[in-house]
């Protein structure tokens, strides 16, 4: 086999501690390894920083910025984007968080936000500076905001002192009745009582209007001024998986057989974010488990019909490979120091609190990827806890969107 890794990016990225990231609890570098680090030579993978522009699915052709790529077969893993609802003024003038840049600028503007407060005068324009809207109580929301209001009683009680007696607001919004739509009703109600605890202040069943010029509207009128709207609303399809002509569910997922493999080219497979597959009556979710174990599957159907163990049933076609099953191990979000709700796979069983967080500590030391970089995060997450201080304060750039 020779296989080839095309990618934007010469980095596998850990989406799921991109929050630290933002809020200065993690270098950058801890949440990404290079891929020729984890390919190297005799790996049997070659890389290739590209974009790939799109499939010509009949031609059996990506299409790459650095030119054409034939295959044999082909394994669509491009992942999904922030989700704005279609809404320009969402992407222009709210943050998200889904690639490395995201998260850096984000901490650019956190931290901005909090050296503009400590020098205006004008206490409107503090309070602005202090308030931080988030929009979306899923996991990446509620992980955000608590880390957030933490944050920010750290940097006022010790870095800056002339916001002595100020507070930041930091709010979340969500339109559902509930936080954390995956998890079972009591880790939901556990995370909503920490998150109060902690001083986030959520807001159930309410949406936002519009966001712009420095202030967010809510459905039901109240205005918030804010300089800093965080857009944790959900994700939806690649434009890659828009521009190929092939079936699709509503949020643009890509449709697949039971193998994984596309209907119309069983020679193509789609896995993680971009695929659309339902097991029990219900789609797969949009998660990280999901998506490595798929891709395994993917692989392993296609070594059993290059070692000709999937006979065709007839010439020129191709019997589906086995069907993938995914294994839920559980779920975990974290809230705040200290505490997390973690939901088990199968068994149904779920714990809150400081046993949780230790938990899912521990499984994302496991699979953070590369030695150098478990050995990192556990360096800095143990001396934060210790001494209640955020490693990475640097504003590297002046770029911000104001809200
Ligand atoms: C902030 C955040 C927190 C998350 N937290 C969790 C969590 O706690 N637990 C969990 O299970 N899941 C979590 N997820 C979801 C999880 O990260 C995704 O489900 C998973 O990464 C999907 O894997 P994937 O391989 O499909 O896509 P990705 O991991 O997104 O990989 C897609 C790759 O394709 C590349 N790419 C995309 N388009 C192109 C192109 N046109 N040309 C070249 N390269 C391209 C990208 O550079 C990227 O490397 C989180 C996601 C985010 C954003």
């Amino acid at each position: 086999m020779d296989v080839l890794l095309l990618d934007r990016h010469n980095y596998h990225l850990f989406q799921p501690l991109l929050y630290q990231v933002a809020t200065g609890s993690l270098e950058q570098e801890i949440v990404a390894a290079p891929l020729r680090r984890l390919f190297r030579r005799g790996s049997g993978v070659r890389f290739r920083l590209t974009e790939v522009r799109h499939v010509d699915l009949s031609a059996r052709r990506v299409i790459t910025d650095s030119g054409p790529v034939d295959y044999d077969y082909l394994i669509l893993a491009a992942g999904s984007v922030t989700n704005f609802f279609g809404r320009e003024e969402f992407r222009r003038n709210a943050h998200d968080l889904k690639g490395l840049d995201d998260a850096v600028r984000l901490r650019n503007q956190l931290m901005q936000a909090f050296e503009r407060a400590a020098q205006v005068l004008d206490a409107s324009e503090r309070d602005r500076s202090l308030t931080f809207v988030i929009v979306g109580g899923g996991p990446t929301g509620v992980e955000f905001a608590g880390a957030l209001a933490e944050l920010s009683r750290q940097l006022i009680a010790r870095d800056y002192p002339e916001l002595a007696g100020a507070a930041a607001h930091v709010l979340l919004v969500e339109s559902l009745p509930h936080l954390l739509s995956p998890f079972p009703a009591p880790l939901r109600e556990y995370a909503l009582r920490r998150l109060r605890a902690i001083g986030v202040d959520v807001q159930l069943n309410a949406s936002v209007r519009a966001a712009a010029n420095g202030r967010v509207i809510l459905e039901d009128g109240r205005e918030i001024e804010t300089r800093t709207v965080v857009w944790a609303a959900g994700v939806s399809a690649t434009p890659l998986a828009a521009s190929l002509n092939v079936s699709k569910n509503r949020n643009g997922r890509i449709a697949v057989r039971p193998d994984l493999s596309l209907t119309e080219h069983s020679e193509v497979f789609v896995v993680g974010d971009m695929a659309y597959l339902e097991q029990d009556g219900a789609p797969l979710p949009q998660l990280a488990p999901v998506a490595m174990q798929a891709g395994r599957h993917a692989a392993h159907v296609i070594l059993d019909r290059a070692r000709g163990r999937s006979a065709s049933p007839r010439p020129g076609q191709v019997r589906a490979g086995r069907p993938f099953r995914y294994r839920d191990k559980g779920s975990a979000a974290v809230i705040g120091r200290g505490s997390a709700v973690f939901r088990f796979g199968g068994v149904g069983a779920s714990i809150t609190g400081f046993v949780a967080w230790v938990l899912w500590l521990g499984l994302h030391l496991l699979y953070l990827v590369g030695f150098r970089n478990r050995v990192l995060a556990l360096l800095d997450w143990g001396f934060e806890y210790l001494r209640f201080d955020a490693q990475v304060r640097l504003i590297t750039s002046d770029s911000e969107r104001t809200g």
